[in-house]
């Protein structure tokens, strides 16, 4: 027998039906009227990109003083430096994607999220225009423009491949997420294909040669990470083919990892040479087919290689968004985007831009040691020590990230001849120097540091930086006099930005990493690799991700890495 519900209770149920109902109406009403931007009177902000520079802007952003929209093709934030740990599986993909909207709640204030890409910046009319990479439709849905008060172009950058025939097509990028998926399962792919029955030992080879092209970071970490995930795991899953597997490295300059310390890589090199890691230093990538890669060092002529997978890391270039742009704001004659020190964009108006699409300008560099330099002489009445050169270039190395880092390198040979005797000795702190020398060694380390790449740590602190002059917009508009220390001084209003150089990590595989630390301080070995853990857990944007990322890390200890390929 059917029980037949009381009255009441059914009375009830519609009750809280229809109290549900308007609850998600007035809910859906809020969440429409937050859909239609530009309300308030607050200044629009428009920020483009949620990756390290773009996502540190807006975490340390009051976004109450602004009617903030975001837009980025990527709903997350992506952890960048572990990316070469997902390609071979000892991390999980989701493991350093943190969405983007879970940060922006965080903050408790309402920003807009549109999930697009940028296709256009129109400086005059103040407008951007994107595109819904969710909605293609051909009806023109999905295209949309928004007005700013401000904009902060955070795009980063895409790989750049020197316009050498053969690489989109055929090699693999590390820069996404999807990279890392799809590397992993070409590794997979080519060691399946190896075991197919029929093959000769040189198809077998040839399927099971891994070619890494860029001896930076990037390609050296990922030459590492494949090496260990063959040996510590795929050797024992696939014992027959094992012997046959080869990882090479392919290098234009003389070294890799030059950006750092002589020793680190120096101890990398050996490292990779013990490991079997074939390193091609001097060799010029000129074309890539679908079976070989075609390269050449300059004497020996063109060399063609058979290969099963090639993955090329070879640094960043512009975005064809920014190179639109550049040509609007007259900078079509330069390689990246310039800024000024308080990551302006010169001759337009309320646009700022961070992080790997922009660098600070090289000009204002070079004026800026040519004043420095101007002081130098006149403190020291007209006569240079190795001292006042000291403190010149100090002052330069806080004020540009790139010069620092160049400076530090194991290039930085011009320097280091200025400040040594022919014994390698350094000079005494009253030795004069001749100015036109060390104006020629200046020039020539200009010209090297437009080759620098970008880094996660800069455009994260640009990102910090630029937001806290944003907080500080308000009343810096309200008293346009500026505070009383610096009225009538003509200075700027906010400190131009200063980047502070944490340290760099290169982990070179066999629980092993180099780290080159402030104060030129070289560590290696395997207590760095934990000092590598401890940082990069600790970097993590959420508790969610650290504790992600570490339980990967213990799972990758336990049970080794993950072989299947989805
Ligand atoms: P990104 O982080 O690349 O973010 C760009 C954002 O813009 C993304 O959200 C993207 O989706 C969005 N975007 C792109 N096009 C558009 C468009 N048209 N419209 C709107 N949005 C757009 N640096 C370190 O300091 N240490 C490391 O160990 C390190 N390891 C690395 C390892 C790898 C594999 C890679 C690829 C990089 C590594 N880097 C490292 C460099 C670091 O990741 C970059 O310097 C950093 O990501 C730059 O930050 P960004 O915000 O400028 O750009």
């Amino acid at each position: 027998a059917i029980r037949r519900r009381p009255k009441f209770s059914r009375l009830l149920v519609i009750c809280a039906i229809g109290a549900g109902g308007v609850l998600a109406y007035a809910d859906a009403k809020s969440d429409h009227s937050f859909d239609t931007p530009g309300t308030t009177n607050k200044k629009k902000l428009v920020v483009l990109g949620t990756g390290w520079a773009g996502t540190s802007f807006l975490r340390n952003l009051d976004t109450s003083q602004y009617d903030v929209q975001v837009v980025s093709p990527r709903n997350y934030f992506l952890f960048t430096p572990l990316l070469p740990s997902v390609t071979c599986g000892t991390i999980e993909p989701r493991s350093i994607a943190e969405p983007i909207r879970n940060i922006m709640q965080k903050k408790g204030e309402k920003i807009q999220f549109w999930e697009a890409e940028c296709d256009k910046i129109d400086p005059i009319n103040k407008k951007v225009l994107c595109r819904s990479n969710v909605c293609t439709n051909s009806d023109g849905k999905g295209e949309f423009a928004l007005d700013y008060d401000y904009l902060v172009l955070a795009l980063g950058a895409k790989p750049n491949t020197f316009n050498t025939p053969g690489v989109v097509e055929n090699c693999h990028f590390l820069k996404e997420i999807e990279d890392t998926q799809r590397i992993r399962r070409s590794v997979m792919n080519c060691f399946e294909r190896a075991c197919l029955p029929g093959l000769s030992d040189e198809e077998k080879r040839n399927n099971l040669h891994f070619v890494i092209v860029g001896g930076g970071p990037t390609g050296v970490e990922f030459a590492a990470e494949l090496h260990d995930f063959v040996t510590e795991d795929l050797a024992k899953l696939y014992p027959t083919v094992k012997d046959l597997v080869k990882i090479s490295v392919i290098e234009a300059g003389e070294h890799i990892l030059t950006m750092f310390d002589k020793r680190i890589t120096e101890f990398a090199e050996e490292k990779f040479q013990r490991d079997g890691i074939d390193l091609k230093t001097n060799f010029k990538v000129v074309k890539v087919t679908d079976k070989d890669i075609i390269m050449t060092n300059g004497s020996s002529g063109e060399v063609s290689v058979p290969y099963g997978m090639v993955v090329w890391s070879t640094g960043i270039g512009t975005r064809p968004v920014i190179l639109d742009f550049m040509k609007q704001v007259q900078q079509a004659d330069r390689r990246v985007l310039a800024t000024d020190e308080w990551l302006r964009v010169p001759n337009c108006d309320g646009v700022y831009a961070l992080g790997d699409c922009a660098t600070i300008s090289q000009r204002k560099v070079m004026e800026d040691i040519a004043a420095i330099f101007r002081v130098a002489d006149k403190d020291y009445s007209g006569t240079l020590t190795v001292k006042a050169i000291k403190d010149v270039l100090k002052d330069i190395c806080e004020r540009y990230p790139q010069v620092e880092l160049y400076l530090k390198s194991q290039h930085m040979k011009d320097f280091v001849d200025l400040f040594s005797d022919e014994n390698g000795n350094a000079l005494k702190q009253s030795k004069e120097l001749d100015i036109e020398v060390f104006k020629k060694a200046v020039a020539r380390v200009d010209s090297q540091v437009k080759m620098l790449p970008a880094t996660a740590q800069v455009a994260a602190q640009q990102g910090d930086y630029l937001a806290k002059c944003f907080n500080k917009m308000k009343i810096c508009e309200e008293q346009p006099e500026g505070p009383l220390r610096i009225r009538g001084s003509g200075r700027h209003r906010f400190h131009p930005f200063r980047y502070r150089h944490l340290g760099q990590f290169a982990p070179l595989g066999g629980e092993q990493t180099a780290a080159q630390l402030p104060g030129d301080w070289v560590s290696i070995g395997h207590s760095t690799q934990w000092l590598w853990y401890s940082v990069y857990a600790s970097k993590q944007v959420t508790w969610r991700t650290r504790f992600l990322v570490m339980s990967d890390w213990t799972r990758k200890f336990i049970y080794g890495r993950d072989s299947s390929c989805m």
